[in-house]
């Protein structure tokens, strides 16, 4: 039987599907209704380790050892697994993340050329020969070899599409991986897992544990036989996992918040401009690492941008995520939507007015699910702490500026540097912006499009390291130099 239709759902270690040691299990929920959907069994340390210890038995017995091209084809068997799988996956994101069901097909549906082109790229990883400056004898060159267990510890955002990114670079690198997911979302990823036993992949090589961080989440980033952690979540929670990594020096990547602004000049194509405010607001309720939640508009358009962003957001249809009409869905959680709410009171006690978009009172069917409407902070100005804080949810700050000198500082004036967005025409300007702006993605006169062959990667307070791109499947590597003396 298919592990995800067996409540309660248990987890992957070593190729058998596993309850915890205890007997334990957490609750998951809907977050349209609020209701109880699932019951998940929790991992123990004792779960953790013996998932470790699987990863590092199928890394050392065969995975680190198999060719490229096996590596690939097994990549691309997932890939048509997952094609076959992507309308059931699509469902268990809806029911469980409170997605909107297109934006889960859409986000589902480019999996498998994720999974393609990681395959692809497997044979641009290589060392290079180094004519050595000194010794015409000595042959030098490097080796470009996998770590050994990676440890993916995910958000509840975005669960699959993350774990696809982090999986795929972790696997064709020629790693063996421990899958922690959120344990507010871990029934898609869960779903994933029973495909990898049919496309081929040895027992061990993916293993999921179920659980909170503070106990499963720490236990695995701790764990000596984790070589590298990668990690997906708040910047606190990043920060306390690369502490905790630093005793056995393992290496990490995090990928953390933002609070990324639009820059809206006066020259700038408005439409398109209020179209990516409106993507960035309404597009998975909002939490989205990389949405433009400061929206900096040059004045003498300030109030133009305003109306027809207005005008948007008041014909926004938010409901039921199953409903094909359904543009916003609710948050993920009751503690998300308390979070939001709570930073709409600091708004107002900061000066800030919110609007909401459209009243809630007009949406009954929104009142039981974790819902919060798009909402507007006007009169915000960027040393509000809504507009330095991460909020995470339905909300934009709008603020003003006069010209491109101070467009950038205020841009840079935050702790964050995920990724920015300049709508202007003027070529020179928008690439200074773009030179200038210390954020790891940047993006002109369109949204920030996240795609597979593109490094990702915050600044500053938003992270270490990249995923995608070639740049992902290096992060997955370690380098060695070898010297062999010839005359000899
Ligand atoms: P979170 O930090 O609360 O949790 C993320 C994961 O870490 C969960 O699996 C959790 O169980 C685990 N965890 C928590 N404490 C831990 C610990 N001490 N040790 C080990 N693991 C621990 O984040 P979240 O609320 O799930 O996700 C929202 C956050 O993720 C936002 O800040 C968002 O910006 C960020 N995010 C960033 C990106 C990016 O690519 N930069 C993408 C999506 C989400």
């Amino acid at each position: 039987m298919n592990p995800i239709d067996d409540q309660p759902y248990r987890m992957l270690i070593d190729g058998r599907w596993q309850a915890g040691g205890e007997g334990a299990l957490f609750p998951t929920y809907d977050p349209a209704t609020g209701d109880v959907l699932a019951q998940v069994h929790a991992a123990t340390a004792r779960d953790v380790d013996t998932a470790v210890r699987a990863a590092r038995r199928a890394y050392d017995e065969h995975w680190r050892d198999t060719t490229p091209r096996e590596r690939a084809r097994l990549l691309r068997r997932l890939a048509a697994l997952f094609e076959r799988e992507v309308e059931k996956l699509a469902w268990i994101e809806t029911r469980n993340v409170g997605k909107p069901i297109t934006h889960s097909r859409e986000s589902l549906s480019a999996m498998p050329a994720s999974l393609d082109y990681f395959a692809g790229i497997i044979p641009a990883v290589r060392g290079d020969t180094i004519p050595m400056l000194n010794h015409a004898s000595v042959l030098n060159f490097t080796l470009r070899e996998p770590l050994g267990v990676c440890a993916l510890v995910m958000p509840w955002n975005y669960p699959m599409t993350l774990t696809l990114h982090k999986l795929a670079p972790a696997l064709a690198a020629g790693n063996t991986v421990v899958i922690k997911p959120s344990e507010i979302t871990p029934l898609s990823t869960l779903a994933l897992a029973a495909l990898f036993a049919e496309a081929g992949f040895p027992d061990g090589v993916v293993n999921v544990v179920n659980g909170s961080g503070a106990s499963v989440g720490e236990a695995l980033v701790r764990h000596p036989g984790v070589a590298r952690v990668s990690f997906t979540g708040g910047t606190a929670t990043g920060a306390a996992i690369q502490a905790a990594a630093a005793a056995d020096v393992k290496r990490v990547t995090l990928e953390l918040g933002g609070k990324s602004p639009l820059i809206v000049f006066d020259d700038a194509a408005l439409d398109a401009a209020v179209d990516v405010a409106v993507g960035d607001i309404v597009k998975n309720s909002g939490q989205v690492c990389i949405a433009c939640t400061r929206l900096l508009v040059q004045d003498g358009i300030r109030e133009a941008f305003q109306a027809r962003l207005e005008t948007r957001l008041a014909a926004i249809r938010m409901g039921d995520p199953s409903d094909p009409q359904t543009q916003m869905g609710p948050l993920v959680s009751r503690a998300q939507a308390e979070r939001v709410r709570a930073y709409l009171d600091i708004a107002r006690q900061e000066g800030a007015t919110p609007r909401s978009y459209p009243d809630p009172a007009s949406r009954p069917e929104t009142a039981r699910g974790f819902y919060v409407p798009p909402t507007l902070l006007t009169t915000a100005d960027n040393g509000m702490r809504t507009s330095q804080e991460e909020i995470f949810g339905p909300v934009q700050s709008l603020i003003g500026f006069k010209d491109e000198a101070q467009a950038l500082r205020i841009a840079n004036d935050t702790r964050y540097g995920l990724a920015a967005v300049v709508f202007t025409r003027d070529g020179g300007r928008a690439l200074r912006m773009a030179r200038r702006l210390e954020s790891g993605s940047v993006a002109v006169n369109t949204g920030v499009r996240t795609s597979v062959d593109a490094p990702f990667g915050g600044y500053k307070h938003s992270g270490i390291g990249k995923e995608r791109g070639l740049e992902a499947i290096l992060e997955n590597t370690q380098l060695k130099n070898v010297k062999y003396d010839t005359s000899l």
